[in-house]
């Protein structure tokens, strides 16, 4: 099988961070262009714009959109009308509805339309939901808290509607509570904190359940200094299951199962070269639902101005 000829679009933070190293890394694609307003690539072909690259670039068979959520759905509009593999980062748009118009097209052209989940692809993931299968939960806290200035540096889009604020790494929290939770889950109750200054909150308690009342209380604050945690507790019969780090280490029953070095954006592309190669979509909304509900019912609360 030839290699999978990718672009990336918007050659920003987790661009650079993950996506470029990951595609080095993995069999089966080779990142062909560059399409970025600013940004560019040492003896890659770069263009300013998506269509630009489509009209003047190199052929390519896939796109990793890794814009902010604002822009991404007529990206991948764009992208899917030209006969293009789409990946979406997360979250996979700015709004639970705008998806479904994609999902339909991708289906229509036969191509590809995968919204990338990396965190469910973190290595103690799959272990943590395999853990908790055969056992009784009988509550669950995340707590989901880290320094805007030192992960979003310079980040406005992430303050402008749709930007989702806190919710954009608290979403990674929710996509790993809905892949090792057997349940489907919902939202009772939420207190979004907007900075007095911003359209978008800096901090989201959270309290979910599931049809049979587990309860589940998640803490997401983007003004936490010190360290920095990614966790989220499991109370069991069979004793505290604790998945941290963001999902790459987990320890269960009083023993550490799984304790590695993050590789979830590898797994991620080659999750993608698996489904170009049969031209199948993949597109789980769960956790931008919960995120929109949240938004929906939350209680606002004003907070203190932010300043970057
Ligand atoms: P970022 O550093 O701001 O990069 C996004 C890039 O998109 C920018 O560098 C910019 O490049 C381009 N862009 C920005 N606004 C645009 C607009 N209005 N129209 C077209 N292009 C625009 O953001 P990021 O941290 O990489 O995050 C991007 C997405 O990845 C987000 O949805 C985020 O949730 C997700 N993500 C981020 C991380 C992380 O560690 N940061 C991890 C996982 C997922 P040009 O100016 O060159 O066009």
């Amino acid at each position: 099988m030839t290699a999978l000829r990718l672009a990336i679009v918007g050659l920003g933070k987790v661009a650079r961070d993950q996506h470029v190293p990951a595609i080095a890394a993995t069999d089966g694609v080779t990142l062909a262009a560059i399409a970025s307003r600013s940004a560019s690539l040492p003896d890659l072909p770069h263009f300013t714009t998506l269509e630009e690259l489509l009209r003047d670039g190199p052929p390519i068979d896939a796109v990793a959109l890794c814009t902010p959520p604002q822009v991404r759905r007529a990206q991948a509009a764009t992208a899917l009308a030209a006969g293009k593999h789409v990946m979406l980062e997360k979250p996979p748009g700015a709004s639970v509805s705008e998806i479904d118009p994609l999902i339909g097209l991708a289906t229509r052209v036969g191509r590809t339309l995968f919204a990338a989940w990396h965190s469910r692809f973190a290595p103690a993931v799959e272990p943590a939901r395999r853990w908790l299968a055969p056992r009784r939960i009988s509550s669950v806290k995340i707590s989901w808290k880290e320094d805007v200035r030192v992960w979003h540096p310079g980040q406005s889009w992430i303050w402008e509607p749709g930007g989702l604020g806190v919710f954009d790494p608290g979403i990674n929290a929710l996509s790993i509570l809905t892949k090792i939770l057997p349940q489907p889950l919902f939202v009772n109750a939420a207190e979004l904190c907007f900075p007095a200054n911003r359209e978008a909150p800096i901090a989201a308690h959270l309290s979910l359940a599931d049809g049979e009342g587990l309860p589940i209380a998640a803490e997401f604050d983007f003004r936490q200094s010190g360290p920095q945690r990614w966790d989220i507790l499991v109370e069991t019969d069979g004793g505290p299951l604790i998945l941290s780090a963001g999902g790459a280490r987990l320890v269960a029953g009083g023993e550490v199962v799984v304790d590695v070095a993050e590789a979830e954006y590898r797994d991620l592309y080659r999750r993608f070269v698996e489904l170009a190669t049969t031209g199948t979509s993949d597109v789980d909304l769960t956790p931008l639902r919960l995120v929109s509900d949240a938004f929906m019912l939350g209680r606002r609360k004003i907070v203190e101005a932010f300043e970057d």
